[in-house]
């Protein structure tokens, strides 16, 4: 079958993309479309040409899947240019997402018709790109210099009523899409109506500064530097030059993304994510259970925002607590975030009324005994979660799904507390539940399999990234930060301030520092998982001033300080000599001679024991393969996704030279740095994580 298809309605030619699911791109398709160009072109009986998606959309863009590879042609720009040269009218008919090349062969046609629920923009800066085939140079000359400007360096998409606003699309279909279509193009060219190029439309005027202050709004882009920067360059770039020159400006910049180490991490970042959703022994075979209900235990932190990640995605939650008291202030607060959110513009007021008309409050757990799937988030005891699990296994209907959000405990004993371990695992979310992506999905040793594939299958209907991990303290996320916390705490002993740690590691682009981060996730919460576990003597002296502040009440934001203070109702750190003290006092107490400590050797030292874990979790067979744990990092942990995860960032660097740098760690500091069996080993073949796993 054609993927691209020309029929005729009369005097109209209509050219359907048809390329399933999402008529990316391809080879064949752009090959399909410049010989329909071509074809249409001599065909003096056609008046006007309609351009069309089959299936859920108009196209979502370059077929990602070949990246990499040598340049396949035809180039999108060259069959975009033949396009747009047709000397009948051209519409495009859109619906769905029309989203960067797609959108790109949309801004060729003449003319421009749009689904009411028509989405479309320009994502390449998302994946360390700009748009390539002419988006940069006809977008500005469409809607104005800056909106252009900020939907390219966003790459947000935009829906159909705003690009209408903007002259962007000629019309909102009323009728079905490609009748409405046919009707315009028929229109056109009754009218007389001529193609009306972009690339002919004169660019207008744009602020002065308008650039400048762009690239100093940057700041933190997602996608790091190059491609946010490059994007504004090609905008200007379409100010400052004919079309034709623009577009050669618009491809060299496109090369310089390409070849980025930013944008290949961006590409398995991509990639990474949908790897995780595949579990080796569970096939499409595997059927998930169904859910369409949902009980959550337990209305505090973690509890609210579950409860809210399920009714957001239109599930009803019915949220049990032990007392009235606790399930009020649940709710209340719960309800305050729906409503700020629609004063906020995030939702309409009526949304957001009738998300929360979909959480239903008890105290009894026997309302829970309908509910396709239960998720328990009340205190992180290991007596309580039993006790828990023990009065659901009387409860629960058969078939149910049961789930635990615990961060650290042995989901295999909590499932030992039933009588069906085989409809039990962890579903673990991070704080805040509603808002975070990251959920590791911990399977236990009986978990069934479609129980597994029930949970990650949820997760992306409630619109989150699933990752699957096997139990161990911590599972993937928080068992290497049981790595790296304490290595932040060794640097800020040997003579490193907190600020000068957090601030080396968030130039090398974490969103925040090991001190902040403590900070805002409240410093008691390790505090007390601390004392209730043997620690190594080398432990205890790491968090010996972590845990002086502790018992000084200090817990960080929420106390007011922590390592750091904070002024009423500031949420921005400020350094605390007195805290600086307590380190340089500790430190003498247990004989470390203080020293200039560079910010390279803090980012490797806290990256190297990201890698050393993350190599454990892979030999140990916890996570599945490197790129699960660099999903977990990206999502959950404010890696940079730029940087590609910290496997990424271990596979870049060079596991040799990472080896290496280990071993002289080591001789300073001691078999925490002693390379793990699976990092050596792969080291010594000449092999990266991503090759080896
Ligand atoms: P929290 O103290 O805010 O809330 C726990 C709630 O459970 C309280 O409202 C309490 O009244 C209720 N509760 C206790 N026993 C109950 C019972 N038998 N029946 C019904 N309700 C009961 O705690 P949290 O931060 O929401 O943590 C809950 C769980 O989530 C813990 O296992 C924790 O380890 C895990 N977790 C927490 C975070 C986080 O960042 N806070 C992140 C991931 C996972």
């Amino acid at each position: 079958m054609a993927v691209v298809e020309i029929k005729r309605s009369g005097d109209i030619a209509v050219v359907t993309m048809d390329h399933p699911p999402v008529n990316a791109l391809s080879q064949a398709v752009r090959t399909g479309l410049q010989e329909a160009a071509k074809e249409l072109g001599g065909d003096a009986a056609i008046r006007a040409v309609v351009i069309t998606g089959a299936g859920r959309c108009f196209s979502a863009g370059a077929d990602i899947t070949e990246f990499g590879g040598a340049p396949r042609q035809p180039p999108l720009y060259q069959l975009i240019h033949d396009i747009e040269a047709l000397g009948r009218p051209v519409v495009a008919a859109m619906h769905g997402t029309s989203l960067g090349g797609g959108f790109e062969i949309a801004l060729g046609c003449h003319y421009r018709i749009a689904d009411k629920g028509a989405k479309m923009g320009l994502p390449e800066v998302k994946i360390g790109l700009i748009p390539g085939a002419g988006g940069t140079q006809r977008l500005p000359r469409a809607v104005g210099v800056a909106a252009a400007l900020d939907m390219i360096v966003s790459g947000n998409p935009i829906d159909a009523a705003t690009a209408h606003k903007a002259g962007l699309v000629d019309r909102i279909a009323t009728g079905e899409l490609l009748a409405d279509a046919i009707a315009y193009a028929r229109e056109l060219a009754d009218s007389g109506a001529k193609p009306r190029r972009l690339s002919e439309r004169a660019i207008g005027e744009a602020p002065a500064d308008l650039f400048e202050k762009k690239r100093a709004s940057l700041g933190r882009h997602p996608s790091g530097k190059v491609a946010p920067n490059a994007c504004i360059d090609a905008a200007e770039a379409a100010t400052k030059l004919p079309f034709a020159e623009g577009m050669k400006r618009e491809l060299e910049l496109f090369g310089h993304c390409y070849k980025s180490p930013e944008a290949r991490a961006l590409w398995h970042v991509f990639f990474a994510e949908r790897a995780a959703a595949v579990i080796p022994d569970i096939g499409p075979e595997v059927k998930p259970r169904k859910v369409e209900s949902v009980g959550v235990i337990g209305a505090g932190t973690m509890g609210q925002g579950i409860a809210m990640s399920f009714v957001n995605a239109g599930i009803p939650v019915t949220v049990v607590e032990t007392a009235q008291e606790a399930l009020d202030r649940g709710f209340a607060k719960m309800r305050e975030t729906f409503e700020s959110a629609a004063q906020r513009g995030r939702m309409s007021e009526a949304d957001a009324k009738a998300r929360f008309a979909r959480l239903s409050p008890s105290l009894s757990l026997d309302e829970l005994k309908d509910k396709d799937l239960i998720i328990e988030a009340v205190f992180e005891s290991m007596k309580i979660k039993k006790e828990v699990f023990g009065k659901l296994d009387a409860i629960a209907k058969h078939g149910a799904v049961l789930a635990s959000n615990t961060s650290t405990l042995d989901v295999d004993e909590i499932a030992r507390s039933t009588s069906r371990p085989g409809d039990v695992l962890g579903m673990h979310f991070f704080s805040p539940a509603n808002i975070m992506r990251l959920l590791e999905v911990v399977r236990g040793a009986k978990s069934d399999k479609d129980v597994v594939a029930t949970a990650m299958g949820l997760a992306k209907r409630i619109g989150k990234v699933a990752v699957l991990s096997g139990v161990c303290d911590g599972f993937i996320g928080n068992r290497m930060l049981a790595s790296y916390g304490p290595e932040a705490q060794a640097l800020a002993l040997e003579g490193a301030a907190p600020s000068q740690i957090d601030k080396a590691i968030t130039d090398w682009g974490l969103a925040m520092g090991p001190f902040a981060m403590g900070d805002l996730a409240g410093l008691d919460v390790g505090w007390r998982i601390r004392q209730e576990r043997a620690l190594s003597n080398e432990r205890k002296m790491q968090y010996a001033v972590n845990d002086k502040i502790c018992e000084m009440g200090r817990f960080g934001q929420k106390t007011g300080r922590g390592f750091y203070i904070y002024e009423k109702g500031s949420r921005t750190p400020k350094a605390d000599p007195e805290v600086e003290a307590m380190y340089v006092e500790e430190a003498k107490r247990q004989g470390i001679t203080r020293r200039a400590i560079s910010g390279e050797e803090i980012v490797e030292r806290l990256l190297f024991q990201l890698v050393n874990s993350g190599a454990e979790l892979l030999g140990e067979g916890i996570a599945l393969r490197a790129s699960d744990i660099d999903t977990v990092y990206v999502n959950g942990y404010g890696f940079p996704a730029w940087r590609g995860g910290p496997m990424w960032s271990g596979d870049v660097i060079g596991l040799k030279t990472v080896v290496e740098k280990m071993h002289a760690y080591e001789k300073a500091h001691g078999p925490r740095f002693t390379p793990a069996p699976l990092l050596a080993k792969l080291a010594s073949e000449g092999k990266s994580f991503n090759e080896g796993k």
